[in-house]
């Protein structure tokens, strides 16, 4: 295969990743003699001019990046390609895996690692930040694990600067919505802690393995970062710290102003290993106390907090790079004196007149259990009392849903934090046999229930698809947010109760096909045939024989009479048929006058009917003295010729 060089500098060795707008390919760049990762736009973005021109212009914002954890952009470039005009990047390669790939290979990581990669991780956001860019799409598929270790964040390409308006996000080139902030999924303007919230949930899945929140569709995903809390990392993995337990949730605290300041804060709190002295010692320096210099920058959370002005009070360097705490500083200096020393002296009294390792912060523990929550206050030098149960549709059934003091405040060590544990809610399940699914659901819906498994069983009482039975019962007391299972008719069981067939031979046609309708059969063909012994129009055969079981609507053809075979009939008629019977007499009595009868002869030679009865003359006679006859008789019959009444002779028609 030919060799693909780009910009006569670029020889593409193989393809390594592939992503939503790009494919990623491992180059030789000829010139420095060093291997590169180069990233290839797709062709539908190569076509779209908008596009184009804010991936370049991130890309090279990108490229002003410099920090060993972020994966550094070398180069932007188009080329001709097989007459296509292609764009791409070409960057730092990084020899190693995605955090992602770590991740489904390890399952949870090690506290050890985790605090690692999440320091690095920090560390690349810290120095992004600084320079005004967002990362936006902070993802374990952007972070690259080289084979030193080494965390390397990757995917500036398609972070705004900072200032640059909202994000405008779309699927397809945010790809993954696991990690992203509540308030990048409302589509708001977003700012460094957005990063920080995403690095929550990438920090989530290190510990757990799984992201904070999944649906099976992006938008259900998103609306859960904004809405829903998280399970408490450490519950799905019990040997995570709580120093990263504490951590990881607070990033994924859905009001930006409840998580870390900044990046820089984050790392500190990762670096501090024993964090509850350390959160003791940094709520103690919300009150201005005298610090060695080079401490300042560790103690940022106080300078928030305290007023400027006093020589013993700690509070931010106007020299800090940040360019939010100049401004907070700012608005801070122009406070009026007269307030300032007013709230100096209270401070000072504040200071002087308690321990400052007594003060600390209450920490949340809301939808904790309650055990884990006794424990979480008990670790930080904190007393729990469970005041009471309440109901509640928002929190599972023993988890804390109130707490007082609240959250942040600050309290003296030993202090008791009451807590109300919900008790979720019990409803009476409601009686839903004879609704149909949709108003079982609405029903159910109104009471906090919802529908569990559904089955089908055949009813005879039940119309088809309306609700039989239904578990549990109602009248059942049940939680909040529990599902009724149901059974819905299907209607009635066809049953297959099998007919006798009846003998339908020698009925009519009609009588037949009368019956057959009234066995809830159904007559189907109909032929018909000469029969010797069957009269015609009446029933010869049936397909199926008399008491043959079948099911109902079987079909049974039926062959009819037509009557004997014409030749048969011809014969018989022709026998039947009354023959004109010549019959020649010698006469030979010598009278003028005499009497001819001829009596038809029965079965027994006794003579029946007359056929003949007539007075002749001489005169009848031809020369030869023979008296012609013509009479009507049918074949075989045997008669009897009487000349006055004298038998003459017994004869038989032929
Ligand atoms: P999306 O495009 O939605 O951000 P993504 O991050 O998975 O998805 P890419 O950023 O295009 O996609 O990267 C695809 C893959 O290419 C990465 O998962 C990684 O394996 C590899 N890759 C990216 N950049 C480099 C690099 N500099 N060095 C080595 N491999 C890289
Ligand atoms: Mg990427």
């Amino acid at each position: 295969m030919e060799k693909i060089i780009l910009d006569n500098r670029y020889e593409i060795i193989e393809q390594i990743g592939l992503g939503g707008m790009a494919k990623v390919y491992k180059a030789k760049d000829r010139l420095l003699d060093r291997f590169v990762a180069i990233k290839v736009l797709k062709d539908q973005y190569a076509e779209d001019e908008e596009f184009l021109k804010k991936f370049n212009n991130e890309a090279q914002s990108a490229a002003k990046l410099n920090h060993v954890n972020i994966v550094n952009v070398y180069d932007i470039g188009e080329d001709l390609l097989e007459g296509r005009k292609i764009y791409y990047i070409v960057m730092e390669y990084v020899e190693g895996q995605t955090l992602k790939d770590l991740i489904d290979e390890e399952g949870k990581l090690s506290n050890h690692d985790i605090i690692d990669y999440s320091v690095q991780i920090a560390q690349a956001l810290k120095s992004a930040h600084a320079s005004g860019i967002i990362h936006r799409d902070i993802k374990p598929q952007n972070i690259l694990i080289d084979k030193f270790g080494l965390a390397k964040v990757t995917d500036f390409g398609i972070a705004r600067v900072s200032s640059n308006a909202t994000i405008t996000y779309t699927s397809s080139i945010l790809g993954t919505v696991h990690y992203i902030s509540p308030e990048q999924a409302k589509g708001k303007i977003v700012d460094e802690k957005s990063d920080l919230y995403s690095l929550g949930a990438v920090m989530y899945e290190m510990a757990t393995g799984k992201v904070p929140f999944d649906a099976d569709n992006s938008v259900g995903i998103a609306v859960m970062h904004i809405q829903d809390k998280a399970r408490p990392a450490k519950e799905l993995n019990p040997d995570l710290s709580d120093h990263l337990n504490f951590i990881i949730m607070k990033l994924l605290e859905k009001e930006p102003g409840n998580r870390f300041l900044n990046a820089t804060e984050l790392i500190d709190s990762l670096e501090n290993q024993n964090f509850s002295n350390k959160q003791v010692l940094e709520e103690t320096a919300r009150i201005p106390i005298v610090v060695p210099n080079k401490e300042k920058k560790k103690k940022k959370k106080a300078k928030k907090e305290v007023t400027p002005k006093s020589e013993e009070a700690v509070y931010v360097s106007p020299t800090d790079e940040e360019p939010e705490e100049k401004e907070k500083n700012k608005s801070l200096k122009i406070w009026p004196l007269a307030l300032l020393a007013l709230i100096l002296v209270g401070a000072v009294y504040h200071f002087m007149s308690r321990p400052k390792v007594d003060v600390l912060e209450v920490p949340t523990v809301i939808n904790l259990s309650q055990e884990m929550a006794v424990k979480e206050l008990e670790k930080r030098g904190l007393k729990a009392n469970i005041s009471r149960t309440e109901e509640s549709d928002d929190y599972d059934k023993g988890k804390v849903m109130k707490q007082d003091p609240e959250a942040n405040t600050e309290v003296k060590k030993g202090t008791t934090v009451n807590l109300v544990i919900s008790a979720g809610r019990e409803v009476s399940v409601p009686d839903l046999a004879g609704l149909n699914l949709t108003e079982a659901e609405e029903k159910l819906k109104e009471l906090g229930l919802s529908i569990g498994r559904t089955s089908t069983e055949y009813s005879d009482q039940v119309e088809k698809d309306l609700i039989i039975d239904q578990n549990p019962r109602s009248s059942t007391n049940l939680q909040a947010g529990s599902k009724v299972d149901l059974i819905i008719s299907a209607g009635p069981e066809e049953k297959i109760e099998n007919i006798e067939v009846p003998s339908l031979i020698g009925m009519s046609e009609e009588q037949a096909a009368s019956l057959i309708s009234q066995y809830g059969l159904v007559l189907r063909n109909v032929d018909y045939t000469e029969s010797e012994d069957v009269e015609k129009g009446n029933v010869i055969s049936q397909s199926i024989s008399e008491g043959t079981l079948v099911a109902p609507q079987s079909q049974i053809d039926l062959v009819i009479s037509n009557g004997k075979k014409e030749k048969e009939k011809d014969k018989e008629d022709r026998t039947n048929q009354a023959k004109n019977v010549d019959l020649r007499l010698n006469i030979n009595n010598g009278k003028d006058k005499f009497n001819v009868k001829i009596y038809k002869l029965d079965d027994n030679d006794k003579r029946s009917d007359i056929l003949y009865d007539q007075n002749q003359t001489s005169k009848d006679l031809d020369e030869s003295q023979v008296l012609q006859l013509n009479f009507q008789a049918v074949q075989n019959t045997k008669f009897e010729v009487l000349v006055d009444d004298e038998s003459y002779g017994v004869y038989t028609v032929n």
